[in-house]
């Protein structure tokens, strides 16, 4: 019997919807348990079929029924019960993210390779940590006749499959860490919500893909890393691959000098 306990999650990371046979549509949730500053991964979480009231968005905090899922082997994987999930705050970005940072900051690593060693180590498998402007934000045309369920499984759960609209474009970021002299580069698929939505707002609003294509690339990488801010990707590994890790999502408060410790 699995035991459940009540913790309180700040929602840090949404990533794009996945079909799961089993559960439905699900969304892959991540954040920061707000008493002990960890990282958590929760599923499934049957995100449109909520009622309404209890769809949740990034920052919000949610007060929830965990338990550590044992099949997962991930130390933050967590098996949540939907029906006990509430809503209790949105933390908002008033005063340069002020109360966001007081979360997000205590659970930074220093750098990606960092994050990889920590993986080594002790099986890490989410993680954050700031980075200057990214070499790139790239995408490729996805083929999607030739999609295969191989392919579906470099989600951030085994058990999801497509059939959702599928994004016709891969999205990444390639980058090399800061104060990392050994860093031989990251090139990792995005797989943030809030850039596959952007996708399909924007593509009815622009007049071809290379228009929206080319606003994504200025708010994804001109804007969240603009000189003035100290943007921190938020990653996660793949479930089979344990050292190899996506990105889920950017945290790209301004700069203010808080950030330059890390
Ligand atoms: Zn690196």
């Amino acid at each position: 019997m699995a035991e459940w306990t009540k913790k309180k999650v700040l929602v840090t990371v949404k990533a794009y919807p996945q079909v799961s046979k089993k559960h439905n549509e699900t969304v892959c949730t991540a954040g920061i348990c707000v008493d002990t500053k960890e990282w958590i991964r929760m599923y499934p979480v049957p995100f449109r079929y909520l009622e309404a009231g209890k769809q949740f968005k990034k920052y919000d905090i949610l007060d929830v029924e965990v338990s550590v899922d044992g099949t997962d082997g991930r130390p933050e994987s967590h098996k949540i019960r939907g029906d006990t999930l509430e809503i209790c705050e949105h933390i908002g970005s008033d005063d340069n993210w002020k109360h966001r940072k007081q979360h997000v900051l205590p659970t930074l690593s220093k750098s990606m390779c960092e994050i990889l060693r920590q993986q080594s180590d002790s099986k890490k498998s989410l993680g954050a940590f700031k980075l200057s402007r990214p070499k790139d934000f790239h995408w490729a045309e996805v083929d999607l006749s030739k999609e295969t369920d191989d392919a579906v499984q470099l989600t951030l759960f085994d058990d999801q499959k497509k059939e959702l609209e599928k994004l016709p474009y891969d999205f990444r970021y390639k980058y090399t860490c800061d104060n990392e002299p050994n860093c031989n580069g990251h090139d990792q698929k995005i797989l943030d919500w809030e850039l596959g939505e952007a996708f399909r707002q924007w593509r009815m609003k622009y007049s071809s893909d290379d228009e929206t294509l080319k606003k994504l690339r200025e708010k994804w990488l001109d804007f969240m890393f603009s000189d003035d801010k100290d943007a921190c990707l938020f990653v996660g590994n793949h479930h089979f691959h344990r050292q190899s890790f996506m990105v889920l999502g950017v945290f790209y408060p301004k700069h203010d000098g808080q950030l330059s410790l890390f």
